[in-house]
This record gives structure tokens, C-alpha cells and sequence, in this order.
């Protein structure tokens, strides 16, 4: 049985009964990092790891069905920044996630191998579903979050991302996306908006919600509207979902990108306060110990310049080389809202600036169902627009991934899986074009040179 007749199944359409009916293969195709190379990076710098020598492309055994999953094709996937690292086996190698997982149960047993299947965003097709589930059925268009957890622990009933066991799949659990098969709880589920195509639906889900709960969910900076947002790198996967909803919920925001053609597509989405920081020449570390104020505050001016105030928001993911400048610039009781640390972990700031100015840092991770799912609504609504550039096919994912960590993408980067060609998946071309082409194209049009 091959994927073949998956795909033939759902371009008729089938659902119900007769998609259960399909038969699976014993094997599927998946994008994947082997344990026995998780060493073989030992002293190449950072920027020298290569993706395409790592992740490579391989049958994969399909695992069995435990009864709060779903068996999924996977039409499309994306890069995200967590593929780069598990590729350059940075901060960790992922096996050690596997490992501990495989500890917990019986079930988290089937995730530890000698393989470890990456991918942390589908768009695609429910085939199976567990005997647990309720809510979805064989031939829903689904879009997949990738927040991984066990809703048995007491600990994920408050804010789930605050669960013990919570994890992202595809990153610290195997069978990710980036697979024209994979195994998801039911409860990492959302209907797939039917105007978009498979690869501009996969593509938003880890960033989109990452940055919903940064800025707009409760647990973290809460955006008013009035706000003035900072936003590092504002045309990449986070930073382009946090300009749109800035600007979708009554702030001003301030973007900060590193070149000509990107500050013209920031302008294009609207932003109108743009910071080209290479152009700007910043230096905020003197040395690799010492940071220099006198460049924090030449960037505070920039943007006092440019929007007459202070930010109240810093949306903060560089780390190292930004931090110190973030924590700067932040207004007297603002916030600086963290959610990654890119360019190093360890962290340096003038606490000063921070207690005296009343300022506060708050940390942010992924996002629970329900931020997932009220921005999987926006996106839906037409409201949000995906981000997706360009698209590879999966035997491409390591140079999909290199460039990713070349910061040579704009936006995001989408993967086709089972999904043969580009373009397939709109299942409402009314709503499409009422929304219009050119809105949710905007990325895919700027790549081709024609902003
Ligand atoms: P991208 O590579 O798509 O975009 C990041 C952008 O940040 C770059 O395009 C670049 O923009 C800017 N940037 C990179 N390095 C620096 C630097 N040293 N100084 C200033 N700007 C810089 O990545 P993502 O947006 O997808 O992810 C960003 C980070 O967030 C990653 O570390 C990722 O792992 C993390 N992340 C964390 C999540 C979580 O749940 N905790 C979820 C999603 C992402 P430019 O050069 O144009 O300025």
C-alpha cells in the first residue's frame, strides 16, 4: 500500500467511512535527523552547520494509533527555527527529548529511536482517528498547533503551556510534519482555512500563535490598542504575524529589518515606521563582554523620531546581541516580551533601566489550544494573512532549512508533502478572492520581485 492511493483518496474528496477505508502504508516518507550523527557538528561554528547534511529524507515505520490521536497526511508543512536547531543539534541534540519521553509511558514509548522525524506545523487530512476521539473525523482539512500534551496531568488545566509533560511536536516528540504522514493528539487540531492552499495553511500555526500570545492572549505583554510595538526581525516567521496584529489591533508598530527589500515589504503591509538596522550600522556590544549605551540610546532615538514616544511593547527574540537594547528602549512601566534567544541564551542588561523605570520582562512559549485557536480564527477570517514566501518540495527540506538559518527567507518557508504541486486545498475560492488575491499573496509576490 503506498501514499499514492492517500492522495488519490483525497483528491476525490473522500471523507467518513470512505476515507477510514484507505488503506495505510507500513512506511511513509519523513524528513529526519539520526542519532548516530548527533555528534558529528563537534567544533564547526554555528554558522558553518550545513541542514543538508543532516536532515535527510527516508522510509519511516508508521507507529501505531494510541486512542487520543489522529493519523494525518500531511498535504504541507513549514520550516520553522526549531528544525534549524534540531539540524545543527543546537543548543541539544532533540534525542534527549525522545529519550524522556519514551520514559513516560507506554505510548511515549513509540517516540524514542534511532530517528527523529522533524516538522512542527501540517496542513493536511485527518485519515484515522483514535478510538478516544470525538471531535474530528476521517477527511476533515485540518490545520495541526504543536502544542503536545497530556491533558491527564492536572498541571495542563489552567494554562496548558504551563503543563508539566507540555512539549512542541515535531521538536521535543518524533513524527513531526515534515512527513507525508504523521501521528497528532486530536486536541492539536484546528479546521484548516478553506480559502487558503495547503501550503499557505501550513505555514502559520507555530509562529502565528506564538506571537498571538506575546502580544494579544492574557499571559503575557497584553497589547491595548493605542499601543507603539518594537518588533525585531518584523518580516520574519514571528515578527510578520506580531506587525499584522499590531496593526489589527489598533497599535503603531515599529519594525526593525536588515535590508532595502525587506523595509519595502514592511511598508507594503502597512507599517510605516521602519528601522533598516544593518543601514543603522548598530553596535550595541563593543566586545563580546562590553555593550555600549550610547548605541542603545542612538536606536531609542531612531524610534522617538520615528513614532514621537517610546515603545510600550519590545517583542524581543534575538537575545544576546538585542537584549540589552530591548531593555533600553522599553518605556518607563513597559514591557519587554521574550519568546527566544537566536543569537545567544545568556543574556546581558542594565538592571537599572529596568527597576528604576519600572519596567518588566516577561517571558512567552508557543501558545495553549485556545490562543492557537483564535488566531487559527483570524487566519480564517481573512483577518491575518500568511506570510509563506516560497515553497519546497520535501526531498529540498535541508535547503529549505539552510536558508532559514542564513536568514536569506522572508516571511516563512513552505514544505509540500503529499501534496504534488503548489497552489491545491482552496476549497472556498469565493472567500479567497474576497478577501482578496494580492493581501494573502503579499510574500509570495514580493519573492517573485513584484512589490
Ligand atoms: P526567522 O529567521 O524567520 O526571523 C527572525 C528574524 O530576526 C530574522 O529574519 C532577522 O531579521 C532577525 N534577527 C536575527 N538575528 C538577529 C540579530 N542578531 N539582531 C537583530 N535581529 C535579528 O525566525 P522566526 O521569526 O521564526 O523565529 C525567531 C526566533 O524565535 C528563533 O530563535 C525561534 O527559534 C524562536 N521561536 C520561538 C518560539 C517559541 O514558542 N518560544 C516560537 C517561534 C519561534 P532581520 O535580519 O531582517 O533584522
Amino acid at each position: 500500500m503506498s501514499t499514492q492511493q492517500i492522495l488519490e483518496a483525497i483528491q476525490a474528496g473522500a471523507t467518513g467511512d470512505d476515507m477510514a477505508a484507505v488503506a495505510l502504508p507500513e512506511t511513509f516518507r519523513g524528513a529526519h535527523v539520526l542519532r548516530s550523527e548527533q555528534n558529528m557538528w563537534e567544533g564547526v561554528a554555528s554558522e558553518d552547520k550545513d541542514p543538508t547534511k543532516s536532515l535527510h529524507i527516508g522510509e519511516i515505520p508508521l507507529p501505531e494509533l494510541a486512542p487520543d490521536e489522529v493519523y494525518i497526511a500531511n498535504m504541507a508543512s513549514s520550516i520553522n527555527f526549531n528544525t534549524v536547531w534540531t539540524s545543527i543539534f543546537e543548543p541539544l541534540s532533540t534525542f534527549g527529548f525522545l529519550d524522556r519521553l519514551g520514559k513516560e509511558s507506554v505510548w511515549g514509548k513509540r517516540h524514542q529511536q534511532d530517528f527523529h522525524v522533524v516538522g512542527s506545523d501540517s496542513a493536511g487530512v485527518v485519515l484515522r482517528v483514535g478510538s478516544a476521539v470525538r471531535n474530528w473525523k476521517p477527511g476533515d482539512h485540518v490545520t495541526v498547533h504543536c502544542n503536545h500534551l497530556d491533558d491527564q496531568d492536572p498541571s495542563a488545566h489552567d494554562d496548558s503551556m504551563l503543563a508539566a509533560n507540555q512539549r512542541i511536536w515535531g521538536f521535543e516528540t518524533n513524527y513531526g510534519g515534515l512527513a507525508d504522514l504523521s501521528i497528532v493528539k486530536a486536541n492539536q487540531l484546528m479546521p484548516k482555512p478553506s480559502h487558503l492552499t495547503w501550503e499557505e495553511a501550513a505555514v502559520n500555526a507555530l509562529c502565528a500563535s506564538t506571537s498571538y500570545r506575546m502580544l494579544v492572549g492574557r499571559h503575557a505583554a497584553q497589547m491595548k490598542q493605542g499601543d507603539n510595538v518594537f518588533v525585531w526581525g518584523a518580516t520574519g516567521g514571528i515578527g510578520a504575524y506580531a506587525i499584522q496584529l499590531v496593526l489589527n489591533g489598533g497599535g503603531t508598530p515599529v519594525g526593525v529589518v536588515s535590508s532595502e527589500s525587506r523595509v519595502k515589504l514592511l511598508q507594503a503591509m502597512g507599517c510605516d515606521a521602519v528601522i533598516d538596522r544593518r543601514a543603522e550600522g548598530y553596535q550595541f556590544w563593543s566586545d563580546e563582554h562590553t555593550q555600549d549605551e550610547s548605541e542603545w540610546r542612538r536606536l531609542g532615538k531612531k524610534v522617538r523620531g520615528l513614532i514621537g514616544d517610546d515603545p510600550d511593547i519590545v517583542f524581543e527574540h534575538p537575545g544576546r546581541s538585542t537584549f540589552g537594547a530591548s531593555v533600553f528602549i522599553a518605556k518607563r512601566g513597559g514591557t519587554v516580551v521574550t519568546c527566544a534567544a537566536t543569537s545567544g541564551y545568556m543574556m546581558e542588561f542594565d538592571n537599572r533601566h529596568l527597576w528604576m523605570k519600572l519596567k518588566r520582562i516577561v517571558s512567552s512559549h508557543f501558545a495553549n489550544y485556545q490562543e492557537a485557536w483564535q488566531m487559527n480564527r483570524l487566519i480564517s477570517n481573512g483577518v491575518i494573512q500568511p506570510v509563506m514566501s516560497e515553497v519546497f518540495p520535501l526531498e529540498q527540506v535541508g535547503e529549505a532549512a539552510l536558508k532559514v538559518h542564513r536568514n536569506q527567507g522572508e516571511g516563512k518557508i513552505g514544505v509540500l508533502c503529499l501534496a504534488p504541486e503548489a497552489g491545491q486545498g482552496i476549497t472556498d475560492p469565493e472567500k479567497r478572492a474576497r478577501i482578496g488575491e494580492d493581501k494573502i499573496t503579499l510574500y509570495q509576490r514580493h519573492a517573485r520581485g513584484e512589490l
